[in-house]
């Protein structure tokens, strides 16, 4: 099905809201613990020993004093504010394997933060996903360990943009991808991530719907569905960097090659793949086929974070970083947690419009 029309991104912001105040209004309510130390010493590699033998895999030995002291900081620090870390998939080795208590895609942390029974959840991803966080928590308190872990998505549209989209297109639905700000879920009828994405806009019983604002994602599922799908133009920085091109070098070097590929990516890319999927799909794929080698498509620490899971997989790595999830380091989760910063503040009425469309994702089961 082809995409009948696309609209260019607007003069957009950066995704991200303006910098919050310092110090945090929770720190002044729960106060600032001492700083634990930080030194490496034989009592931190005993305590540790387990934690370091989850990523011996894809981490030297050499650079665990540095990681060790604090992963135990930060977990003896989780229990004494009754504090939880949702860690993407896309978090380096030592934060996903070693400090969060639930790992996954979008959604599955969306489900997670929804269900959460703490006082504080820490988010090891970017803006949007604590945002995200926030939106099902309103009572906690969320904290992002870098305010400035934006995404191209999610500042390429605006909630201006979804109004003039609405009224260009009256009674349409409109879909979001999770990968937008609070502002633009407010304006929207539904949320979806890239593994339900297929399921959302045919839950609708639309014959249109407009989705936004991955132009990618729209395509991969416009070109599944009979629904007429009305796109935006963002996409990902990550994704849409990888090449057909590349791909099929590395399948003419090795034709028993396995490649997987992100809905992020450009049509030719996913043209390539053996299997397209979120990156949830992704990793059950490889836990399920156990392929001798293959290429994820995608950003590059989630290989490293199935390789420590299944060292016997080689995995080729033609992969993207992404800076934004790069920004979230365990020195920073540290200093999040004793300080409590920086603290996700969204406005009470856009929180609460921006819950029904994430509520309505949540809830669908299909
Ligand atoms: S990988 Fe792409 S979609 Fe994900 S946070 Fe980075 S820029 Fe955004």
């Amino acid at each position: 099905m082809p995409i009948p029309q696309a609209f260019g991104p607007s003069a957009a912001s950066d995704g991200v809201p303006p910098p919050i105040s310092r110090p945090s209004a929770a720190a002044h309510r729960l106060g600032v613990p001492a700083m634990p130390g930080l030194e490496w010493n034989s009592e931190v590699a005993r305590e540790t020993a387990h934690l370091y033998e989850r990523i011996r895999a894809v981490v030297p030995a050499i650079e665990w004093p540095f990681f060790a002291p604090y992963v135990r900081a930060i977990n003896a620090l989780k229990k004494e504010r009754n504090a939880v870390i949702l860690a993407h998939n896309y978090q380096t080795p030592e934060i996903y394997n070693c400090v969060a208590d639930f790992v996954g895609d979008s959604l599955q942390l969306a489900r997670e933060a929804a269900k959460v029974d703490a006082d504080i959840i820490v988010q090891c991803g970017v803006h949007f996903m604590a945002e995200t966080s926030k939106i099902l928590n309103p009572d906690k308190t969320v904290l992002i360990p870098d305010s400035k872990a934006g995404c191209s998505l999610a500042a390429a549209i605006s909630g201006a943009d979804v109004r003039l989209l609405r009224a260009q297109y009256p009674g349409v639905p409109v879909v979001a991808y999770v990968n937008t700000t609070a502002d633009v879920k407010a304006e929207v009828d539904i949320c979806c991530t890239s593994s339900n994405a297929l399921d959302v806009v045919e839950s609708l019983g639309a014959d249109t719907v407009i989705f936004l604002p991955d132009q990618y994602l729209a395509k991969y599922v416009a070109g599944q569905t009979k629904v007429k799908i009305i796109s935006w133009q963002g996409a990902c920085e990550v994704h849409e960097r990888f090449t057909a091109e590349e791909l099929r070098h590395y399948r003419e070097d090795d034709p028993s090659l396995q490649i997987i590929a992100h809905p992020e990516c450009p049509p030719d890319v996913i043209a390539e793949a053996d299997y397209t999927g979120s990156t949830a799909g992704m990793i059950d794929w490889v836990r399920t086929r156990r392929p001798r080698r293959v290429v994820m498509v995608t950003e590059c620490s989630m290989a490293d974070n199935v390789q420590a899971e299944l060292p016997d997989v080689e995995f080729v790595r033609p992969c993207n970083l992404c800076p934004h999830m790069k920004r979230i380091t365990l020195p920073k989760i540290l200093d999040s947690l004793l300080h409590l910063r920086e603290e996700v503040v969204i406005d009470p009425a856009i929180a609460a419009k921006a819950r029904r469309s994430v509520d309505r994702m949540v809830s669908l089961r299909r």
